[in-house]
């Protein structure tokens, strides 16, 4: 991904941390440890590169908190990925599993490096050596780590082989989003988008909007694409779309489908027929019911939270709205459904593929989505109550219910 926004994401984590302990009491050796991943660890991976010379690239795993179960979270494969990134992107973890409800604890892994920049061989050799040098601390039982920006099931699969060469673990248990004729999970690929549906489906009363939305999504990968088609195939209309290149507007709504295969050929998502170009910029800003921030952290900030005319937002990347922004669009009124809930379909269905490999087992894809629904339902429920209770947004609602789970299993 381009353009990121490079404010120091861990401040903001710390600093949402702060908030909620300003409205609810929680023991202060607990928030004090919660403060510090349990180890971060640096590695260098080094590369021969296909025109023989070798390349040098900086890989991390942090592993935060793993009170509730084995670390879980995926590895960015990104040119500004590095260590505040993976640490407050492996807090939120932390956070997103004692949400969701599942027994695993907090991770997060990457390398810095722009994927497009290395050919297959490459890319391979490069995610084989990430295995290597952290096998010793991965497992089943230990940590479990998954996709995430630029990492794909072809990745995980390279990755599960070379930790099973290393230590000869049969169950597969070691790595999720692997693909599914190499013991992934059905419903994977679509859970975190099909989660967040669920989710707002489960508020949209709540929040007073309608059956039939006008949805804007910035993002066009895996969850950007997957969320849109949920919404659509629920009766809402996406009325412009974004990736790095710019969006798109139809106030008629969009073909997702035929879209995707326009990009396919033409690169970019300029010149859809029937629509007009905009940028990421206009696109936040654009009157919407529901706004879905599908692609990376802070863009939504002190400078344009004032302008932002959606009547919701769900937050489906990571960290995509500044502590600042969140402030605001509080005083505006506007709700903004937290991405520890909100995405959290995708680390669930995560769990359900670890399960399955352990039990040696196979769900379909609609038992898998039939399990997802209640667990989100049951999760965004408890985090509005908790809102109501506090007199709070669903953010802290969120965290209150993630913190009393993990102090709970602490003993604090
Ligand atoms: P992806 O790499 O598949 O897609 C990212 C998309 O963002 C691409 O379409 C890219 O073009 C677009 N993008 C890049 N720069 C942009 C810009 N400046 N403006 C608009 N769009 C831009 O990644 P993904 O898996 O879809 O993940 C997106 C976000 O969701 C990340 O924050 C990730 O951490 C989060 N997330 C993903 C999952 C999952 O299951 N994949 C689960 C939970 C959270």
């Amino acid at each position: 991904m381009d353009n990121k926004n490079i404010q120091n994401p861990f401040q903001n984590g710390m600093a949402q941390l702060d908030k909620v302990t300003k409205i609810k009491d929680f023991s202060k050796e607990f928030i004090a440890r919660l403060r510090q991943p349990d180890r971060d660890i640096r590695i260098s991976i080094p590369v021969k590169m296909d025109d023989g010379s070798m390349k040098i690239f900086e890989g991390y795993r942090v592993e935060y908190n793993n009170t509730l179960g084995p670390y879980k979270g995926g590895i960015r494969y990104h040119k500004d990925t590095e260590i505040n990134e993976v640490k407050a992107l492996a807090f939120w973890m932390t956070l997103k599993c004692a949400v969701a409800g599942i027994p695993m604890g907090g991770g997060k892994g990457g390398i810095t490096v722009d994927p497009k920049e290395l050919s297959k061989t490459e890319l391979e050799k490069l995610s084989r050596g990430w295995v290597q040098k952290l096998a010793d601390i991965l497992g089943p039982k230990k940590d479990v780590p998954a996709p995430d920006v630029n990492t794909t099931p072809e990745i995980m699969a390279w990755m599960a082989n070379e930790y099973a060469k290393i230590t000869e673990e049969e169950t597969g248990a070691t790595f999720t989003g692997k693909p599914l004729d190499k013991g992934g999970s059905a419903g994977r690929g679509s859970a975190t988008g099909l989660g967040g549906f669920y989710v707002f489906n489960s508020l949209r009363k709540q929040i007073g909007l309608s059956e039939k939305c006008k949805i804007v999504v910035q993002g066009f990968g895996n969850v950007g694409v997957n969320v849109a088609q949920s919404f659509i195939e629920n009766g809402h209309k996406v009325i412009a779309i974004s990736d790095s290149k710019g969006g798109i507007y139809n106030a008629d709504g969009l073909d997702i489908e035929k879209l995707g295969e326009y990009k396919k050929k033409n690169g970019s998502l300029s010149g859809f027929a029937g629509s007009k170009n905009l940028t990421n910029k206009e696109l936040l800003e654009t009157e919407c019911d529901l706004l879905i921030p599908a692609a990376f952290e802070n863009v939504i900030t002190e400078a344009n939270a004032e302008k932002i005319k959606a009547k919701a937002i769900l937050e489906l990347a990571n960290g995509p709205i500044t502590p600042e922004a969140d402030e605001i669009l509080f005083k505006k009124g506007i709700p903004v459904i937290p991405d520890i809930l909100a995405n959290s379909g995708g680390v669930t269905v995560s769990y359900f593929e670890w399960d399955q490999n352990l039990r040696e087992e196979h769900w379909s894809e609609k038992e898998v989505f039939e399990k997802l629904l209640p667990m989100m339902n049951d999760a965004t429920q408890k985090t509005f109550k908790n809102a109501k209770e506090y007199s709070t947004d669903l953010i802290r609602g969120a965290f209150i219910l993630a913190l009393e789970r993990i102090s709970e299993k602490m003993g604090y």
